[in-house]
């Protein structure tokens, strides 16, 4: 059997990396730039805080989290199924999946939203459930935006959730992305539980690094460029060396993929996650806060140790705010923001929170526009036999995918090496 070279070792990378371990093979190396695993999926340690880097959930709607990296593995912290969010007046109310928690569905301030744009959501959920899978995903020729004009959902609804919500999710406040991805994370949403693992999201790559022999991994090793000759590839590292395989798993995310395959650059899109402590909690729910403004810096912000209390250290607590667009002000400007903008909804947080840290992701997420998702499927049949992708552009960005991906692609590499 030749060997397989497995470049990067964010959760693509590992999920392949642990199918080869698990069907015993053992010539197979996992080339990785940094000097960690996990990629783009990153906890920093800080006086006692685990901070992630962006706003990080897992779901368990998604398979992976059955298949590859059981959710009990994570000992996971769990959200509610829900929002608070800010109304027209200003009021805070919950919004809340009917079924899970009725008491908070029917709190008063109910209906949030009119009659017209939650049965609107209601047909949209129900498509979403018809059709869950990724599969129409990559056909799909509807932005999100596009989507909910021709609904004709109000300014209301459009504002004070969908685009706070599912902006947030997509880090895209002009919901260009795909409506595929709509109905895709909106499915997700109902038919699974959001869950935080224990200690950060850094845990699924710790999980998974755990179960792959250490002597696979060369750490420091930036790969530059891939050949293809007439017996496998030849992999030219950043260093100068030269490291030939018989089939290449690319696990780079988007913007590296691209580069190393020569494809046009993806958009990517950024966010930056500013974290403060405080002595008490602002709220005590354990959901995500939506602020209703034009184009706030703050997209959404929740108190991350309500949901899992080991983010922070005994008696504190721990609130993450996840801007979209940074508009390129110091760490100062956006505490003194993000403060005004969560005291505009919850007027308590200027007596209580202190800042801490924050944490800017300059390449979080590929832009998802539907155009951008067929162009990525055609370019994928155009792959050399034994070039296998994984990540980003192997199908939508997330852990799921990510995950799947990585698995299959070591799963095709077995069967060339059968
Ligand atoms: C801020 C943020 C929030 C997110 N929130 C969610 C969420 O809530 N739910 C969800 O499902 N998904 C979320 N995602 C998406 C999910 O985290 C990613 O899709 C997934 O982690 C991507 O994993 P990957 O292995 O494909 O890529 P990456 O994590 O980017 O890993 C690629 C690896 O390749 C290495 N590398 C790059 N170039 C080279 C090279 N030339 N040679 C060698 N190694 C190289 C990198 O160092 C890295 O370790 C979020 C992502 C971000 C950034």
């Amino acid at each position: 059997m030749g060997r397989i070279a497995i470049i990067g070792a964010g959760l693509a990378g590992l999920a392949a990396a642990r199918r080869l371990t698990k069907a015993g093979v053992s010539d197979f190396v996992v080339l990785e730039r940094s000097s960690r695993v996990g990629g783009r999926v990153q906890t920093a340690a800080c006086n006692g805080f685990r901070l992630d880097a962006g706003f990080h959930v897992a779901s368990t709607a998604y398979p992976a989290f059955r298949e590859i990296l059981p959710a009990a593995s994570l000992e996971p912290a769990w959200f509610d199924s829900g929002v608070l969010l800010q109304t027209r007046n200003g009021r805070v109310v919950s919004f809340h999946h009917p079924l899970r928690h009725p008491r908070k569905a029917w709190q008063s301030g109910w209906p949030p939203f009119g009659w017209w744009d939650l049965l609107q959501f209601g047909r949209l959920a129900m498509e979403a459930l018809v059709r869950p899978g990724e599969g129409g995903i990559g056909r799909e020729r509807q932005s999100t935006a596009q989507l909910l004009e021709q609904r004709r959902f109000s300014e209301d609804f459009v504002d004070g959730f969908l685009r706070p919500f599912f902006g947030g999710v997509f880090l895209d406040d002009d919901l260009q992305t795909s409506a595929g991805l709509l109905r895709y994370y909106l499915a997700n949403f109902l038919l699974g539980r959001a869950f935080l693992p224990k200690g950060g999201v850094e845990r699924l790559a710790a999980t998974l690094r755990a179960q792959i022999p250490d002597d696979r991994f060369l750490f420091g090793q930036a790969v530059r460029g891939i050949e293809k000759g007439a017996d496998g590839f030849r992999l030219a590292l950043e260093s100068g060396g030269i490291l030939a395989a018989s089939t290449v798993i690319l696990a780079l995310g988007a913007e590296e993929t691209a580069r190393i395959l020569g494809w046009p650059a993806p958009r990517m899109q950024p966010t930056t996650s500013i974290y403060f402590r405080s002595r008490r909690a602002l709220y005590p729910d354990r959901c995500l806060v939506l602020p209703r403004a034009k184009r706030p810096l703050v997209r959404h912000f929740a108190q991350v140790t309500n949901v899992d209390p080991s983010l922070a250290p005994e008696g504190v607590h721990l609130l993450s705010a996840t801007v979209l667009d940074d508009r390129g002000l110091d760490d100062e400007s956006l505490f003194q923001i993000a403060l005004r903008e969560i005291g505009g909804v919850m007027p308590a947080a200027a007596g209580l929170l202190e800042p801490l840290q924050v944490i800017r992701v300059p390449s979080a997420l590929p832009g998802q526009t539907p155009q951008h998702l067929v162009t990525w499927r055609q370019r994928r049949a155009t792959l050399p036999e034994g070039l296998l992708l994984a990540g980003d552009l192997a199908g939508n960005a997330c852990q799921q995918n990510a995950l799947q991906s990585g698995a299959h692609a070591a799963e095709s590499a077995l069967g060339r090496h059968r």
